[in-house]
């Protein structure tokens, strides 16, 4: 892990739980916003509504990226001052207007909504290479019409509005009212409330999302479109889909998005009723690759099946569907419904989606398809360094939180060697975490809890070392049967993760294995036959090993 000090007070702004966050907590912002497609700037106001959960301090932090600026800002009504440092920016308290302690008999969380409008403007920083550099997507597409999206996960929303700008924070709901220019729409979150001429060549379109969000999927897609839809009867009922697409792209996307209804029958089997049906499920049609915008999912495959036409896994088992279609919309279950409040924990949203593709393939082609997936994507882990990464300073870990931790998480199942208990594991998941935050530490131990296994060392093997266990073994004869002696080696003092190793052809059982020699009785003949029964499934080397 690296060292801390290495991270500067920026870092430590963007990152942190500091108090002059910590005092008051989101319900609502309320977005209006015109871009300049001109000259790539945008004017804006952002209402945000809270509540005091704790005494107040005389500041409240406001995150906004340089160099955009804040004009003006109203705290109640009344005009407030405010400083900059950097990235962050400092509301000053008007002391006589607001409460210095919560009022005797009042539970925190429970005080009258307070608002902060905020009026600011800018040239927010371009993504120049979106998804993965973050900012604002100034494009055109085929025909020349302005197409504009955001991408910002990771850098954060405050790079194009005002907001607390931490994962731990998510706002009841969000309304998103953008101006454009009337030969174009505007495309965001939830529902469309209503659209409106304002008489001067533009319209406004406000959308409104009516469930938890994190920030950085909050969204706008200004373009061309055409809006075709379609419903899905689901487990929580009728769910309506709802695509936006250009206009010339419209024959190819009625085709391409045919496998939304499966992918969503297949992920609520495993996860559960999708997480925002009152908000709806879209698809819109973006210049880069995609992004889990929740419920107004970004797509950018270019209508090819793969990711981009390639097969990640190598197998053949990733070549014919759609992976941004399945992937992004995974992360609706897990990023969107369950959240991390730290990015140094996004494993939890990159490992579980990246295992919703394997889960995918399980529930549409067979077990031993999904599995040769799972395995194949083994060839993209790298081990650099902990998939966890550096807490309070908004840094992820390594991109292994994709391939590592969804190999990890294929362990897990095999581990509760049931398939019917490990689906039921990730729906209650789904549940008990429902709209919410949570850190890794609450995601292990509730797995722990639910396998029944303690598995501590197991999470901190794989997510906090680069390091790949090895079972080591050797076999020796014993009155005519073959024993197989097993040991973890390469491993962290203490590692027992239980492995599934082969007493015979066809036979396996669920071993704890631990540092010490053990011991199996197996009905193979040779050690050939041993060896290559052993389980595939399981990211670990074997290393046979003289006695
Ligand atoms: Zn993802």
């Amino acid at each position: 892990m690296a060292p801390k000090n290495k991270f500067t007070r920026q870092d430590t702004l963007r990152g942190s739980l500091l108090p002059e966050r910590t005092w008051w907590d989101v319900t609502m912002y309320r977005l209006e916003m015109t871009p300049n497609l001109q000259k790539f700037s945008i004017t804006g106001k952002n209402t945000i509504l809270f509540r005091i959960v704790k005494t107040p301090r005389n500041r409240m932090q406001i995150d906004l990226q340089e160099p955009m600026l804040i004009d003006s800002a109203r705290l109640n009504n009344i005009p407030v001052t405010f400083s900059q440092e950097g990235n962050a920016w400092f509301i000053n308290l008007p002391q006589q207007k607001m409460p210095r302690s919560l009022p005797q008999n009042q539970l925190p969380g429970k005080d009258p909504l307070q608002q902060l409008e905020i009026w600011y403007q800018g040239v927010p920083k371009p993504a120049l290479r979106a998804p993965w550099d973050g900012g604002i997507v100034w494009s055109k597409d085929k025909k020349g019409n302005p197409w504009i999206g955001t991408a910002c996960q990771g850098l954060g929303a405050s790079v194009w509005w005002p907001c607390k700008d931490h994962q731990s924070d998510e706002p009841d709901s969000v309304s998103v009212a953008v101006t454009v220019p009337d030969t174009l729409m505007n495309i965001s979150n939830g529902r469309l409330r209503n659209v409106t001429s304002n008489g001067n060549q533009t319209k406004t379109y406000t959308w409104f999302v009516s469930q938890p969000i994190n920030t950085y999927n909050v969204t706008m897609n200004i373009g061309k479109y055409v809006h075709f839809s379609d419903t899905l009867q689901g487990e929580k009922g009728t769910l309506d889909l709802d695509y936006y697409v250009l206009e010339y792209n419209l024959e190819k996307a009625q085709k391409q998005f045919q496998q939304v209804k499966p992918m969503l029958h297949a992920f609520e089997y495993w996860f559960g009723p999708y997480p925002f049906y009152e908000d709806g499920y879209k698809l819109v049609e973006t210049s880069y690759l995609g992004m889990e915008h929740q419920s107004a999912v970004a797509y950018g495959n270019q209508y090819m099946n793969g990711y981009r036409g390639t097969d990640l896994s190598g197998t053949g088992r990733g070549k014919n569907w759609d992976f941004i279609i399945i992937h992004e919309s995974g992360h609706e279950w897990f990023g969107n419904n369950i959240s991390t409040k730290d990015v140094a924990d996004m494993w939890v949203h990159e490992g579980f989606t990246n295992y919703s593709e394997t889960l995918y393939i399980t529930y549409l082609y067979g077990t031993e398809a999904g599995n040769e997936y799972v395995q194949g994507i083994r060839k993209n882990i790298s081990n650099d360094k902990p998939v966890i990464g550096p807490y309070d300073v908004n840094k992820e870990g390594s991109g292994d939180m994709y391939y590592k931790a969804s190999n990890l998480i294929h362990m897990i199942r095999q581990i509760t060697d049931n398939d019917s208990l490990f689906r039921q594991l990730l729906r209650d998941m789904n549940q008990r975490y429902y709209h919410s935050t949570v850190t890794s530490a609450e995601i292990e131990a509730f797995l722990s809890a639910r396998t029944g296994y303690n598995l501590k060392k197991t999470f901190d093997q794989y997510l906090r070392t680069t390091q790949v266990p090895s079972l080591e073994y050797y076999t020796t004869e014993l009155n005519g049967a073959l024993m197989l002696h097993y040991r973890w080696a390469q491993c962290i003092e203490g590692f027992n993760m239980p492995i599934k190793l082969p007493g015979g052809p066809g036979k396996y059982g669920l071993l704890l294995a631990s540092t010490n020699w053990q011991q199996l009785r197996t009905s193979f003949t040779t050690m050939d036959e041993l060896t290559k029964a052993l389980d595939k499934n399981f990211y670990v080397t074997y290393k046979q090993v003289q006695q």
